[in-house]
């Protein structure tokens, strides 16, 4: 399987997402968000995901505007948060406005529901639909969608997601919504897929890492892109930018891949998406 930090899976409608992007969840705003964003961007990486609540779109704006890379060259993902979602339809509408605002562009690549709340995201998901049909984004998703959530949406749906971003790395593997997903041609995208820096305590990672004289963190992501789901590791540090874009120069057998699946033991970092509270 030979390919690079720009080339995409393609989504439902037809829409290119590159399959690595970077993640900025606790960049902070202004120059930590900003610089990190530049370097990506120098390095190759032509994906940001942000989210109205990480408070950084800005920074992640401006960034994208002030470097060489054209904006129709970069795709930006970015969130409607929980409680725009409780506060109905209208707000959905307002907080997409207001985060087109923030990041000081006209269109966003991808628009996602950021968490499943309870008895409010299929009336959030009509709204997404809305925000499409308008043309200001070029795609729209889920984000931390079980099957069940997923079952739901698709019953109404007139615009099938095209994204399902979910906690995914190989403590948590979660097979049954991976096989559900592509089977209704929806991409899964990784997040947290570095276990936040802890690949390096499993010991079959550090083994694969030695063998291709890679680092357990690229064998990770790696493990990813081999399974089709787009990759979105953070980083504010420049060294592991380029390390987690340099995944390029090996490949994962499928016996190597079988065993890594063999990792999973359903345990999330994150919160449960049946139960949050947040
Ligand atoms: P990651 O798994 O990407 O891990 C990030 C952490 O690992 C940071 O502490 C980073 O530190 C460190 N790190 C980065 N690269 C390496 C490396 N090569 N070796 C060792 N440590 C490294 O976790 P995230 O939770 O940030 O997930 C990625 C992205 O997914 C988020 O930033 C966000 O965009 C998205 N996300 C979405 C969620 C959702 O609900 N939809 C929830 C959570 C995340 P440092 O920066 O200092 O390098």
């Amino acid at each position: 399987m030979k390919f690079g930090i720009t080339d995409t899976v393609t989504l439902g409608n037809g829409v290119k997402m590159p399959h690595l992007g970077l993640g900025t969840w606790r960049s902070a705003e202004g120059a930590e968000v900003e610089q990190s964003v530049r370097w990506a961007l120098e390095i190759g990486y032509r994906h940001v995901d942000t989210a109205a609540v990480y408070g950084n779109e800005r920074g992640v704006g401006r960034a994208i505007r002030d470097s060489r890379v054209p904006r129709e060259q970069v795709f930006v993902t970015t969130k409607v948060w929980n409680d725009d979602q409780r506060a109905g339809r209208d707000a959905v509408l307002r907080a997409f406005d207001e985060s087109l605002r923030r990041l000081g562009t006209d269109y966003v690549d991808l628009y996602l529901v950021h968490w499943p709340v309870k008895g409010k995201y299929v009336e959030a998901w009509r709204a997404l639909e809305q925000i499409y049909s308008t043309g200001r984004v070029k795609a729209i998703g889920v984000s931390n969608f079980l099957v069940h959530h997923l079952a739901d949406v698709l019953k109404v749906a007139s615009v099938k997601p095209m994204v399902n971003q979910v906690e995914f790395h190989p403590r948590l593997v979660q097979r049954q919504l991976l096989d559900f997903c592509r089977n209704e041609g929806i991409v899964q995208e990784a997040w947290s897929p570095l276990m936040k820096g802890k690949a390096g305590e499993v010991p079959l990672l550090r083994e694969l890492a030695g063998k291709y004289g890679k680092t357990p963190s690229q064998v990770v992501l790696r493990w990813d892109l081999q399974h089709g789901v787009v990759t979105i590791p953070k980083s504010v540090r420049r060294e592991r930018l380029v390390e987690n874009a340099d995944l390029f120069d090996f490949e994962l057998s499928a016996d190597e891949m079988a065993k890594v699946d063999a990792l999973d033991r359903g345990e999330r970092i994150g919160a449960d998406p049946d139960h949050f509270n947040f």
